[in-house]
C-alpha cells in the first residue's frame, strides 16, 4: 500500500517535471531557430531574444497550471506583457513551421497538447 502510494507520487512528479521542462525546450528551441534566421546568430543568442527567452521561461515557471498547463494559444490567462506577447508570437508564428522538420518529437508532443486541450474546452 505504502509502497504504491511512493510509486504514484513518484510517477506525479516526474511527469510534472517532464512536462514543466518540455514547454521549456520547446520555447528555447523556437526562440534559437528565430534568432539564427533573422539576427544571424548561430549558437548563441542575442541580447534581446536571450531576454524574451528568460520571460518565456520564467512564465512557465510562474504559470499557476502547473502540470495542467495549456499552450499558449488555448490558454485563458493571458499572462504575458503586452510587448513581450507580441514578440513571442512573432517568434512562434516563424518557428512554429520550422519545428516540425528541426525537432518533429517536440513538435508532435507540443501539438498533440493543444489539440487534447481543444477538445476538452
Ligand atoms: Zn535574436
Amino acid at each position: 500500500m505504502r509502497e504504491n502510494f511512493e510509486q504514484t507520487i513518484f510517477t506525479f512528479t516526474s511527469v510534472i517535471i517532464g512536462m514543466n521542462e518540455s514547454g521549456k525546450k520547446v520555447v528555447t528551441i523556437m526562440i534559437h531557430i528565430y534568432c539564427r534566421s533573422k539576427h544571424g546568430n548561430k549558437d548563441t543568442l542575442c541580447y534581446e531574444c536571450e531576454e524574451l527567452k528568460n520571460y518565456a521561461q520564467s512564465r512557465l515557471e510562474h504559470c499557476p497550471y502547473g502540470d495542467n498547463k495549456p499552450t499558449c494559444n488555448t490558454c485563458p490567462i493571458h499572462c504575458y506583457r503586452r510587448d513581450m506577447k507580441v514578440r513571442i508570437k512573432e517568434v512562434m508564428r516563424f518557428s512554429g513551421p520550422r519545428m516540425l522538420f528541426v525537432h518533429p518529437i517536440e513538435t508532435l508532443k507540443h501539438f498533440r497538447k493543444e489539440y487534447k486541450r481543444k477538445r476538452l474546452f
